[in-house]
């Protein structure tokens, strides 16, 4: 087993009951490695460490400048490793290299991006009625800050957290996804090797149900940041409630990508398939349902079919692979249960909905690019997320009825339009009840845009000005600049 597996102030360790979780690659479903697996006992430890480090230690009493100087030699050390980095996510998550190439460039400058913020003007003087007081805000770091992560950008989500909260002077505690731990591992590996004090960024690995459970429930954190499925998002917000933390919750998502008659089609069409099929589909932002308009159908999906059949699936590790395998078997059996009911409900198959098993890929968990065609609004493909390659084509006639289709999900997340009229593509964009937007473009996500989602996608935003906000207390202060005897009571003053 791997020694470094549990980060916990300021050293590695294993896990208190002594568990253990081998990680395997999708592509092959050979194990890569075997990690300590934690429990909540390990959670407890972790939330004393940060506790120490936030109630005493120098963490949160430090310069920004200080702190930002760490968080940017972190930065650079991503950078310095960006290629092992990226070959390790893709071993681990499946994603094809490229990508995995892209999430460890935003995953470095996410830390740098904080960095620098952090040292930019945060507080606030305003005047008030009272011409001897001088009233003021300061921002404050929260506390103890419990990270939950899912398994869908291992690296990225975690700097995601990790950079706001740190840069803003809090104690960190990252629990990583179940299978997919061993960016997360490696950054850490460098976080020690850069001399974080002790106890301010701790590392978690273990099942949800326990050790995250046990760092949303627990007293002794002031505040989750979750970012994972609806239903789990549900649970730690519960479990939230005995202290009354902050939480910030980013959930799923099933995002409708709108095609007007007016689009470009040629550069609709690539963006259609790189909404749903960048990540494999497993993107909480997806753009899972395609909403075409009636009059362009029979020209545009017979094209989408041909271009989704002729995308190149395999191991992320090979040069030209295009899309990857699904992060487990398990999930790839939850994506076929998904393609049966699309089936069983009256949805016709375009292309896809069978697993590949050709050759090498019958060890991996490949499944062929999928499109649903005929489908109703109210079937479990168009509603619920399915996190895999599967896209669902809705037909619309006009702006009116776009627009009604494309909010009729109880998620909000994100939302993309194409089409040749600008007003008409923001003006679509402005009824979209979802907190990222595009407009003739898909995926593009900015540091400094804020992210997360209307309606059950979330609560709260991250990245951005906003993402730093989420990890900050405000505090006016008073000052009276001329102390003068109240008189408010009759003894006031006379002893
Ligand atoms: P998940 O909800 O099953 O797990 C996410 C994390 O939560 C894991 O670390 C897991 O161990 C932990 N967890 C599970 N049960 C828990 C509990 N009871 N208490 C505390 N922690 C618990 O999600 P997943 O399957 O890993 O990831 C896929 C989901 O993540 C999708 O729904 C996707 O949309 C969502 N996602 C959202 C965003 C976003 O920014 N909105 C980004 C990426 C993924």
């Amino acid at each position: 087993m791997r020694t470094k597996s549990l980060f916990i102030g300021g050293g590695w360790c294993e896990p208190v009951e002594g568990g253990t979780r081998e990680i395997l690659n999708p592509a092959t479903n050979g194990i890569l490695d075997e990690v300590g697996d934690g429990s909540a006992r390990d959670a407890e430890r972790a939330i004393v460490e940060a506790r120490k480090a936030f109630d005493a230690g120098p963490w949160p009493r430090m310069r920004a400048q200080e702190r930002a100087a760490l968080l940017f030699k972190l930065a650079d050390r991503i950078d310095a490793e960006a290629a092992s980095l990226a070959a390790l996510e893709t071993r681990n998550n499946g994603k094809p290299l490229r990508e995995a190439a892209g999430d460890v460039a935003d995953a470095a400058n996410c830390f740098r991006y904080y960095a620098g913020l952090i040292t930019k003007p945060l507080g606030q003087t305003y005047e008030v009625p009272d011409p001897s007081i001088l009233s003021m805000v300061v921002r404050e770091p929260i506390g103890v800050c419990a990270q939950i992560i899912p398994w869908n950008y291992p690296l990225l989500m975690a700097a995601w957290k990790l950079a706001p909260g740190l840069a803003a002077g809090n104690c960190c505690i990252l629990k990583a996804a179940e299978a997919t731990p061993l960016t997360a591992i490696r950054l850490f590996e460098l976080i020690e090797e850069i001399g974080f004090p002790s106890g301010v960024a701790q590392l978690l690995l273990g099942p949800g149900a326990t050790v995250g459970q046990a760092l949303a429930s627990s007293h002794g954190v002031d505040k989750v940041a979750f970012t994972g499925g609806t239903a789990t998002g549900r649970r730690i917000l519960a479990a939230s409630a005995g202290n009354l933390k902050k939480v910030t919750l980013e959930l799923g998502g099933k995002s409708p990508n709108i095609l007007f008659e007016d689009a470009d089609l040629s550069i609709a069409l690539e963006y259609a398939l790189f909404a749903i099929y960048a990540g494999q589909g497993e993107v909480c932002s997806a753009g899972s349902r395609l909403l075409v308009q009636r009059s362009i159908a029979d020209r545009l999906l017979p094209a989408l079919a041909d271009a989704a059949g002729r995308i190149v699936v395999g191991d992320g590790m090979i040069p030209g692979t295009e899309m990857g395998p699904l992060v487990t078997p398990a999930h790839l059996e939850r994506v076929m249960t998904f393609i049966d009911s699309g089936l069983t409900e009256g949805a016709e198959l375009l292309t896809g909905g069978s697993r590949l098993t050709a050759g090498d890929l019958a060890r991996g968990n490949f499944l062929a690019p999928t499109i649903f065609v005929n489908t109703r609004p109210d079937m479990r493909i168009v509603q619920e997320e399915i996190f895999g390659p599967v896209l669902a084509v809705q037909l619309f006639d006009d702006e009116a009825e776009a627009v009604r289709l494309a909010n009729n999900t109880v998620y909000g997340l994100a939302g993309g339009v194409f089409t040749r009229d600008g007003a008409k593509g923001l003006r679509v964009l402005r009824q979209l009840r979802a907190g990222i937007t595009w407009l003739n473009t898909y995926h593009p996500t900015f540091n400094e845009a804020p992210w997360g989602g209307y309606k059950q996608s979330g609560t709260g935003r991250e990245l951005g000005t906003w993402g730093l906000e989420a990890y900050l207390e405000t505090k006016q202060i008073n000052v009276n600049l001329n102390p003068q005897p109240l008189g408010w009571y009759r003894q006031g003053g006379s002893n």
